[in-house]
């Protein structure tokens, strides 16, 4: 299978090893494209949207045409799983920051999305949190992460903090608002690409 990892920003490096290593835990023989301009999504079995700050992600992503062409391969049935900045862009609405800043989303999931909704830089956390499907203790880490705080029926929540929801599922489209990428725990990567 060959996964495409957005490339324009953020934790791209870190992706590529945990799939590599979920590749090899799973017995799957996996390849990997780093996405930075248009032509490479539709050639991909699943896309990786990193965290990093969602305002440049979009930015980019939509001026390099590769955001449309996320959405035509979403409409087709392809995984994406999205983390922290991925789950803001792939939310269908945001709260007043979003709007404030005139993010532009792929809005592929149904869902509203508070961005730093567990406040600043400074107020990032790591807990272990039961991932539904995915595992019990999975230690995740929270970096000016962003929370799910409305959903649609076809939405699963596989993980919450509190009211917020942490980790989410709608069809072929995985969200978490940690980084499963920063710790040598591969679980979600390798549920991902089970999805795959
Ligand atoms: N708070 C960032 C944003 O909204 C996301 C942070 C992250 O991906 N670690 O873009």
């Amino acid at each position: 299978m060959l996964i495409g990892v957005i490339a324009i920003q953020g934790n791209v490096a870190e992706h590529v090893y945990a799939l590599e290593c979920a590749f090899a835990e799973r017995g799957v023989h996996g390849e990997i494209v780093l996405i930075k301009h248009e032509g490479l999504v539709s050639g991909c079995d699943a896309i990786v949207l990193p965290g990093g700050e969602s305002t440049t992600l979009a930015r980019l992503m939509w001026e390099e045409g590769i955001a449309v062409e996320i959405k035509d391969a979403v409409g087709s049935g392809v995984p994406v799983l999205g983390t922290c900045a991925g789950l803001v862009l792939l939310a269908k609405r945001g709260d007043g920051e979003v709007a404030r800043v005139k993010q532009r989303l792929l809005g592929i999931m149904d869902v509203v999305v508070k961005r730093n909704a567990f406040g600043r830089q400074y107020d990032s956390f790591e807990m272990s949190i039961d991932i539904l499907g995915v595992g019990d203790g999975f230690p995740a880490v929270f970096i000016r992460a962003p929370a799910i705080v409305q959903w649609g029926d076809g939405v699963d929540v596989l993980a919450r903090i509190g009211d917020y929801v942490v980790a989410a599922q709608q069809g072929s489209v995985l969200a978490l608002a940690f980084h499963p990428e920063m710790v040598p725990d591969t679980r979600v990567h390798q549920y991902f690409i089970d999805m795959i």
